[in-house]
């Protein structure tokens, strides 16, 4: 996504766009891979040095509730992010190799969920799922590999 297109959702979720915000926005755009906090600190303490880390958290929060940002729940428990382009619920592919993340259109786990849900009398309020493996270029070198 492009920063121009993350500085628009906070405009349109009624949000004012300060420079700070602006620099945030620019260091997610670049992303194309899972990233954390850690990341975007760290590019922002180039560009904009007076920009604190404080800032630079609650920014990450704000753009994950209006759904520019998903969290990604890594396998080792820490938590990162991906850039969204969808709002409707959604799925992601990670590599475990290099960490690309593609977005999949849909859930397909519904109506699974429903029929588990009226088996067992269970009211569900929602699921996280996050699909692991190697992407199509990863594969494409583990296949030029052997
Ligand atoms: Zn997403
Ligand atoms: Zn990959
Ligand atoms: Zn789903």
């Amino acid at each position: 996504m492009k920063s121009d297109q993350i500085i628009q959702r906070l405009a349109d979720a009624g949000f004012s766009v300060t420079r700070s915000r602006r620099v945030v926005a620019d260091a997610i755009a670049a992303q194309k891979r899972r990233f954390n906090a850690a990341d975007v600190e760290a590019i922002v303490a180039q560009v904009a040095p007076d920009v604190g880390r404080a800032t630079v958290f609650r920014t990450l929060a704000l753009l994950e509730r209006i759904g520019v940002l998903g969290r990604i729940h890594a396998r080792d428990g820490c938590a990162e992010y991906v850039v969204c382009s969808r709002s409707e619920h959604h799925h992601h592919l990670v590599c475990s190799a290099c960490g690309r993340v593609t977005e999949v259109a849909g859930c397909g786990l519904d109506s699974m969920l429903d029929e588990a849900a009226e088996r067992y009398g269970f009211q569900v309020d929602g699921h996280l799922v996050e699909i692991y493996g190697q992407c199509r270029s990863c594969r494409a070198l583990g296949a030029g590999e052997s």
